[in-house]
């Protein structure tokens, strides 16, 4: 190498190793070229390896024990079994809606309108929601509103749930509380796409306690800490 115009180099670095520098070019290098050896090369051991964890997890989730449904349900952690008994189950089976599965707090669930005290919708068709939204999935068509102090309302509001990418834009768009996604309720399946799309009195009639509360109603200009109550 050096009747080339090279020096001896120590590579100092990680990566390849720098046998020589160019003394012209010192970003011309002669580096050594490491080959995989005909072990690596085969797979054989890396395709090995790799059954064994497949296999370790099948015969897991085969012969593992269900957690308790009541763990499920609250979404608690379980001890893990001692070394002598087998593995919890990692792929069990939720028996919906019989059973139901712990979600997280920050779930939303599906949107729902919220409406005055005096019954009416509060969205004023201001569309902020749709012009946010990066699904595309509002449609709203204004209409006159009969309460002298508000210009419009939505004569047809509705949510496609299946383009919509639960990003919240819509929430934090609306200028008037009008719409929320606090219900907690899940997508419901659906076998025709428009059976997804959510209307306005579907939207109106779900609230933040499924059950209790079948309405929405929200204070004007909120009040105090359970505003969003
Ligand atoms: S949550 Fe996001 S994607 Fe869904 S309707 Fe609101 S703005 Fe659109
Ligand atoms: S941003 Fe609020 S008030 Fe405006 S159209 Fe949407 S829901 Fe109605």
């Amino acid at each position: 190498m050096a009747g080339h115009g090279h020096e001896e180099a120590h590579d100092e670095t990680a990566g390849p190793k720098v046998l020589a520098v160019s003394k012209v070019s010192p970003k011309v290098r002669t580096i050594a070229v490491v080959r995989p050896s005909e072990h690596d090369v085969t797979y054989l051991e890396a395709a090995r390896k790799g059954l064994g964890v497949t296999l370790r997890h099948f015969m897991k989730n085969f012969f593992g024990k269900r957690r308790p449904a009541e763990a499920l349900a609250k979404g608690e952690a379980v001890e893990p079994r001692s070394r002598f008994k087998p593995a919890w189950n990692e792929i069990e089976t939720i028996q919906y809606p019989e059973e139901k599965t712990h979600y997280p707090e920050r779930f939303r669930g599906l949107h729902r309108l919220m409406q005055r005290e005096d019954g009416n919708v509060r969205c004023v068709a201001c569309m902020c929601c749709p012009t946010v939204c990066p699904a595309n999935c509002i449609t709203i068509i204004p209409a006159e509103s009969d309460d002298k102090g508000v210009e419009k309302k939505p004569a047809v509001f509705e949510i496609d749930e299946l383009r919509c990418v639960v990003c919240g834009l819509c929430v934090e768009a609306c200028p008037c509380d009008a719409i929320r996604m606090d219900s907690g309720v899940h997508a419901k399946p659906v076998e025709n796409r428009g059976d997804a799309i959510m209307t306005r009195e579907l939207l109106l009639g779900l609230s933040a306690d499924v059950g209790k509360d079948p309405q929405s109603t929200a204070t004007q200009g909120g009040e105090g800490p359970d505003w969003r109550g």
